[in-house]
């Protein structure tokens, strides 16, 4: 089966090595025996969504924040709403994750309207927060529950009754610092400000999109067992790492 993995702005998006992502997703399908193909899809372009299987969307600093939120108040914008609600499966973070709530309040500027895919807004907050997090995800499958990263943000995310938080923070200050959420999720569009970059710490997130993407397209999704001592052990060393 081929999967279209494609990385939106990824000359703009891309903050913490977030490119890492795509290449977690490539990597892994093709150990799973698919065919893959990567799709760089620059500013400007108007990507045929209804062939990409997974979109990436990385962080970004406000300077790119309002480079990227006046390219998808164009067209790209609604297509890219349509076709999450037609269930495509995205992987959101950060500054991209801010972009699909309501909107993005920076310190310093215009509130940058977002696609609202998420009901969620964000507000720039006084204090930045940096460091390690692990979150709990009741969303993903067993033994993909545990989820882990590195935040660094300003903003300040909260959530309103539309959407599901990701997880509950258990290190780490999450979404806002306050109400222990983190990320968001809405149909198959998955935000979060886990950085690290977040897939390749945490393998069975990657298999968790790429098993949604394979059902949505083929209406299955086979993926072969894979010796993943090396990066259970990757995963488990981060869970245990200070703040
Ligand atoms: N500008 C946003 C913030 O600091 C996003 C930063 C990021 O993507 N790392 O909140």
């Amino acid at each position: 089966m081929k999967l279209v993995i494609g990385h939106l702005y990824p000359e703009l998006m891309g903050i913490y090595g977030d490119r890492g992502n795509v290449l977690a997703l490539a990597r892994r399908a093709a150990w799973h025996g698919h065919e893959v193909e990567v799709r760089h899809l620059a500013r400007g372009e108007r990507p045929h969504l209804a062939s990409v299987d997974v979109l990436v969307l990385g962080g970004g600093q406000d300077k790119e924040q309002v480079v990227v939120c006046e390219d998808l108040q164009g067209p790209l914008g609604g297509e890219l709403r349509a076709a999450i609600e037609d269930g495509l499966v995205v992987l959101s973070i950060c500054g991209g994750y801010q972009l699909l709530g309501h909107y993005y309040q920076p310190h310093r500027g215009d509130k940058l309207p977002g696609l609202s895919v998420f009901d969620a807004y964000t507000v720039a907050g006084p204090e930045r927060f940096i460091g390690n997090v692990v979150i709990s995800s009741p969303l993903l499958p067993e033994g993909a529950q545990t989820v882990v990263g590195f935040e660094n943000h300003s903003g300040l995310t909260y959530l309103g009754p539309g959407v599901q938080p990701l997880g509950t923070v258990l290190k780490g200050k999450g979404n806002n610092g306050r109400d222990a959420t983190e990320g968001a999720v809405y149909k198959n569009c998955f935000g979060t400000y886990l950085h690290g970059p977040v897939l390749p710490k945490n393998p069975r997130l990657v298999d968790h999109l790429l098993a949604r993407a394979l059902e949505r397209r083929y209406g299955s999704a086979p993926l072969n067992p894979l010796d993943d001592r090396l990066e259970v052990a990757a995963h488990q060393a981060a869970v245990r790492l200070p703040r």
